[in-house]
């Protein structure tokens, strides 16, 4: 079997602009695989440090210099000769030669390069599709069990850190029911987004592109996006209800200030017990099947009233109240603070331990939804990832701009390869 022969990283420029770290690892027998790592705007307080030069000279600051030394200097000797097979071996090692609870040694940028390198090489070197030596990796058992597409969830307009208009909720999704063929799911959403810039356009708003490739408009408020969502709806073919949903990424420790929160909806500050009711009354209106970070990320209790109150119609996820961290989603699993969870390899910073923690929240019956980050590269891994491990939902952002079209691409494929 073929072993490490070398890891060298690289500084690149992520879909934003900001740098970020891209490795390629080649095996003795000459095949070689690159990895790339995205980057937040909407950075959870939870998530695992990725390392910034902080060098005001280069980048404004965002240079990752020191993430690339790390990786070229530290970890690529320790990992020479190794079997790529062994992910959770390697992923151990470089978790202690971090030796700090959030990767702010070595970087989870860093480390999480290496990490998706060393499944795609091992992919290679196993002669699988990464999806398929995936779902070996996850399951421990051969052949691979592979048996759905995810659903796409479409962010369509982008709010709050993703966009430069007023609106604060940050993501405003359409959702293709989920008994929908992968391919038809992706021609609604580009039909429906298509009909959404007319609409726009129409009542003068502005139909420029926030960082996830929705529009990113001024309106009066936050409901109004939805409404001008389910007008885009009507014109199109699809019903409404039946063939096609709404949902939304509320990002709501953003919102949140000194226990109250603030939305121009709203004339004042509303409590938490207030903003679960405005948020029922949001679902009551156009009736949610996604709803994620409702909260914000110390709410707890907020989590536990809103899942109790509408958990059974509409999937609660959550993003920066988990941040992939096996601790935050054992608790949110024993207090039943939500029903899903939004799985971002780079919040936790190793494919090891984010497939232990989809591994556990699948076991408790918490639904999965693989995503991106507002910050991408062109690289596919989370699409064979979401189908490596059978999640129920991916979000990749709007059906527009390459690095999100990349992955939605690469799921055409792998729905082609398995005649899904
Ligand atoms: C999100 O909040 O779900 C998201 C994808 O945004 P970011 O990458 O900015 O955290
Ligand atoms: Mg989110």
């Amino acid at each position: 079997m073929a072993k490490i022969k070398s890891i060298i990283a690289n500084e690149i420029l992520d879909s934003r602009g900001n740098p970020t770290v891209e490795t390629t690892l080649t095996l003795t027998d000459g095949s070689s695989v690159v990895a790339s790592v995205p980057s937040g705007a909407s950075v959870g307080k939870y998530e695992m440090v990725e390392i910034r030069d902080n060098d005001s000279s280069r980048y404004g600051g965002k240079g990752v210099l020191t993430a690339v030394r790390n990786v070229n200097e530290k970890i690529a000797p320790a990992l020479l000769g190794q079997d790529p097979v062994k992910q959770g071996l390697i992923d151990e090692t470089m978790i202690k030669m971090d030796g700090t609870e959030n990767k702010s040694n070595l970087g989870a940028n860093a480390i999480l390069s290496v990490s998706i390198a060393v499944c795609k090489a091992a992919a290679v070197a196993v002669k699988l599709p990464l999806y398929a030596y995936i779902n070996e990796l996850i399951s421990g058992k051969l052949p691979a069990t592979v048996g759905h597409m995810p659903t796409p969830t479409f962010n369509v307009i982008n709010g709050g850190k993703h966009g430069a208009g007023n609106l604060e909720f940050q993501e405003f999704h359409i959702v293709p029911a989920s008994i929908t063929p992968y391919h038809r799911c992706l021609q609604m959403g580009e039909e429906v987004y298509q009909k959404l810039k007319e609409v726009l356009a129409q009542r003068n708003a502005i139909h420029s592109v926030g960082d996830e490739g929705g529009f990113a408009p001024n309106l009066f408020n936050n409901a109004d996006a939805l409404e001008i969502i389910m007008e885009a709806i009507r014109g199109t073919k699809y019903k409404f209800g039946f063939e096609i949903f709404l949902g939304l990424d509320v990002a709501a420790s953003n919102l949140r200030k000194e226990d109250r929160y603030f939305v121009r909806d709203k004339p004042t500050s509303l409590t938490t017990e207030e903003f679960i009711d405005y948020l029922s009354d949001i679902h009551h209106s156009y009736r949610l099947l996604l709803l994620e970070d409702p909260l914000s990320e110390d709410d707890w209790e907020g989590w536990q009233k809103l899942t109790q109150k509408i958990g059974r119609e509409v999937l609660i996820i959550g993003d920066d109240l988990l941040a992939t961290n096996p601790v935050r989603v054992r608790k949110a699993a024993a207090e039943k603070a939500c029903s899903g969870i939004l799985i971002k390899p780079n919040q936790i910073g190793t494919v090891s331990e984010t497939l232990s923690v989809v591994k556990f929240s699948q076991a408790n019956a918490m639904k999965v939804i693989v995503s991106h980050r507002s910050g991408e590269t062109n690289d596919t891994f989370v699409a064979d990832l979401a189908v490596g491990v059978n999640a129920q939902y991916v979000k990749f952002g709007a059906p527009a701009r390459g690095e999100r079209i990349a992955k939605y691409n690469r799921l055409l494929e792998i729905e082609r390869e398995l005649k899904l």
